[in-house]
């Protein structure tokens, strides 16, 4: 008997695993990928297809893209940089075998027991695991669902891994398509689109919706938008793609607009229009649950589902599709089994979108605050103002803080430039202790450092930026 098992190893899993068996719990973990020396396949989606071969490819493509359009700007003159594709395949499984290996280790090391197999959730107290057509039952005490999620698959592109790929086939082409469709223009499109950009595809991004990033703040997404089209992303907004079929030859993509219909032909078609819960065949028909409209399992704050001791993490329930999310989720429930009181406050997920420069923000936006009738203030910094930026040569951006009107007290932090994904996380950290933009704006920062952006937009929030020419102190309007 387990005091608890979990069904999958993804970042939500596995991280829920090793902290329970760090508090003691008789732990196991249920993972149905295997590799080939048909182990259980630990990961899930973010290490093996997900955010770490993406970050892999997008580190080496910019750096790439670095030798061949930027070394020149600080003095460094090479021969045409040639590109290995192989190679920067190669490293980035390495990578991803390292890590997957690693937490293989960090399962041993805590005396986490890793059985593999496709587990069904029978009630709350057993689980059957099936492996090659044997089934055998589990009997715990607590069940924690993290079964994760997969690209959605839409039946006017139909999937084939060869020409047209979901985000998972676009991380193992074995050359550079000469020209490559995308569609949708959320997270995952840029990044794999701005990959691909980089080591020399013609981009097409279809995206249906009339506006871009819509979950960013207003200006950032525009910046955003224009900085990417300079680097040759073609994003087509308003664009719903009608049908896809894949020939020899590469793709055929019909889309309309508003006005009309239009035909491309491309190499490659990277079919990337979100992700959806994995739970198909995962409930027993007596075990209690019952998948919402979407498919994900109905969980309060608490990642309680309506079935006592039966919990559910990550992708599979609502919320943000976000590695982090699914870890901190993985952790509360593991405490929260052996009495601990924990919770995760939602507010302050951090967002980021790996493009160059990153986008990443956290808390509140300005027409979130408006909708919700709270006063603000706001105050931004360009990155053309910073020292290090300067230096880097990486002006594009800004940093924007938004505070409450009444109290000063930090509602959001938004950023687009370099490093914009660590800049934030100090966001979340200075807003976590509920700080105001002026303690903010008293706290030291190292100089010189991009982050700096960050102090000074604090400090512009209550007009006391220093390196802003502007009489109104306010260099950037909002
Ligand atoms: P998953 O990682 O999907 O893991 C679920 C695991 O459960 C899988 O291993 C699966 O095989 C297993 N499983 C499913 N059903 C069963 C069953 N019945 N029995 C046994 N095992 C089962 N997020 C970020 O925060 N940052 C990023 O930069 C980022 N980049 C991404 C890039 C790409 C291309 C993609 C596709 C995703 C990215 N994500 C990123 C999202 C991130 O990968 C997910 O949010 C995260 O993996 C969710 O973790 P999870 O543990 O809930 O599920
Ligand atoms: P995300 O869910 O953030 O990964 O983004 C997926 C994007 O794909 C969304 O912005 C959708 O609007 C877009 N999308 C979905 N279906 C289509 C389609 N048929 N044509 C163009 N864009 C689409």
């Amino acid at each position: 008997m387990y005091d608890v098992v979990i069904v999958g190893s993804g970042p939500a899993g596995y991280v829920a695993a090793i902290r329970a068996s760090q508090l003691g719990l008789k732990t196991a973990c249920i993972e149905k990928s295997f590799d080939i020396n048909g182990k259980p396949l630990l990961g899930g989606t973010c290490l093996n297809v997900g955010c770490i071969p993406s970050k892999a490819l997008l580190d080496s493509s910019y750096k790439y893209a670095e030798a061949l359009n930027h070394f020149s700007d600080h003095g460094i003159e090479v021969n045409k940089p040639k590109l290995d594709l192989s190679k920067m395949m190669n490293r980035k499984n390495n990578i991803i075998t390292q890590l997957t290996s690693g937490v293989s280790g960090l399962f041993e090391a805590n005396k986490v027991t890793s059985i593999l197999g496709e587990a069904k959730i029978l009630d709350s107290t057993q689980v059957e695991v099936s492996f090659e057509g044997k089934a055998e039952v589990i009997n715990t005490k607590h069940v924690i669902i993290a079964s994760g999620s997969s690209p959605i698959d839409i039946p006017t592109a139909p999937i084939d891994q060869e020409n047209i790929v979901d985000s998972t086939g676009a991380l193992v082409f074995d050359s550079v398509p000469k020209k490559l469709a995308i569609i949708g223009a959320g997270v995952i499109g840029l990044e794999l689109g701005s990959v691909w950009a980089r080591l020399g595809s013609k981009v097409t991004i279809l995206e249906a919706m009339d506006e871009f990033l819509p979950m960013a703040d207003k200006r950032i997404a525009r910046d955003v938008l224009r900085e990417l089209k300079k680097q040759g992303l073609d994003i087509n907004l308003g664009c719903k793609v009608t049908a896809a079929r894949s020939s020899a030859k590469g793709v055929k993509v019909l889309f309309e607009d508003d006005k009309e219909s239009h035909e491309l032909e491309v190499d490659k078609l990277i079919v990337a229009v979100g992700r959806k819960p994995n739970t198909a065949n995962l409930l027993g028909e007596n075990c209690g649950i019952t998948l919402d409209e979407r498919g994900f399992i109905p969980v309060n704050n608490l990642c309680e589902t309506l079935v006592k001791n039966i919990w559910a993490v990550g992708d599979v329930v609502r919320g943000p599709m976000l590695a982090h999310k699914a870890s901190e989720e993985g952790i509360m429930v593991v405490e929260r089994i052996t009495g601990k009181h924990a919770e995760i406050k939602y507010d302050l997920v951090p967002f980021v979108i790996y493009t160059h420069p990153e986008v990443a923000w956290v808390g509140k936006n300005e027409e979130e605050l408006s909708e919700a009738g709270i006063d603000f203030k706001t105050g931004s910094f360009p990155f053309a103002a910073n020292g290090r930026a300067l230096a880097a040569g990486e002006t594009t951006g800004f940093v924007k803080v938004i505070a409450d009107k009444e109290t000063d007290t930090v509602l959001g932090v938004h950023a687009f430039g370099p490093s914009a994904a660590d800049i934030i996380q100090q966001g979340v950290v200075a807003m976590e202790s509920g700080v105001s933009a002026e303690g903010l704006g008293l706290t030291i920062f190292s100089h010189p450092t991009v982050s700096e952006a960050l102090h000074e937009a604090a400090l512009a929030v209550n007009r006391q930026a220093i390196h802003i020419r502007n009489k109104k102190n306010k260099i950037i309007k909002n």
